[in-house]
C-alpha cells in the first residue's frame, strides 16, 4: 500500500502521513485519525481542513524546491461582522454557532502571506484556510 502525506489544518498544518490506496482514501483516513483523536491534534471544536493527499516523493520534491517556503507565513484571521477580530480562543460549533460569550460568529476571514505579495479575503474561513495552505505550499 503506498503512503500519503496528507496536511489538515485548523490554525497551524498537521502533517498527517498514512497508508492507503488512493489519494482519497488518504485524506479520508488523515482525516479520521485526526477527528478520532483530536484532543492530541487540536484543542479545537472545529471542522477540519483536510488537504491535499501526496504521495512521499511528492511531497519530498515539493519541500526541497521549496527550501524557502518554510520561511513565510500567512496566518489566517477570522473576523466578527463589526470588522474586530474573532481570535483562535473563540470556540465555534461545528454548525458555525459561536461558544465563547460575546462572539457573534465568524462573519469573513483573511489572510495575508509574509511574502508581501499575496492576500485574500473570503466570507467562509474554510475558503481562506484552503488558499493559504495552496499559497504557501505552491507559491514560493
Ligand atoms: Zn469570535
Ligand atoms: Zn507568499
Amino acid at each position: 500500500m503506498p503512503k500519503f502525506i496528507v496536511p489538515i489544518d485548523v490554525i497551524t498544518v498537521h502533517v498527517v502521513p498514512v497508508l492507503a490506496p488512493t489519494p482519497e482514501a488518504a485524506q479520508a483516513e488523515a482525516e479520521r485519525i485526526v477527528a478520532s483523536d483530536r484532543k492530541t491534534w487540536f484543542d479545537h471544536t472545529e471542522p477540519l481542513c483536510v488537504g491535499d493527499a501526496y504521495t512521499e516523493a511528492e511531497w519530498d520534491a515539493q519541500s526541497k524546491g521549496n527550501t524557502s517556503a518554510a520561511q513565510f507565513h500567512a496566518p489566517r484571521i477570522d473576523y466578527h461582522r463589526d470588522d474586530t477580530i474573532c481570535p483562535p480562543e473563540h470556540q465555534h460549533a461545528a454548525n458555525a454557532i459561536p461558544l465563547t460569550r460575546g462572539c457573534t460568529g465568524r462573519a469573513y476571514s483573511e489572510a495575508k502571506c509574509s511574502c508581501g505579495d499575496w492576500s485574500v479575503k473570503y466570507l467562509g474561513w474554510r475558503h481562506a484556510e484552503k488558499a493559504r495552505l495552496q499559497h504557501l505550499r505552491t507559491a514560493h
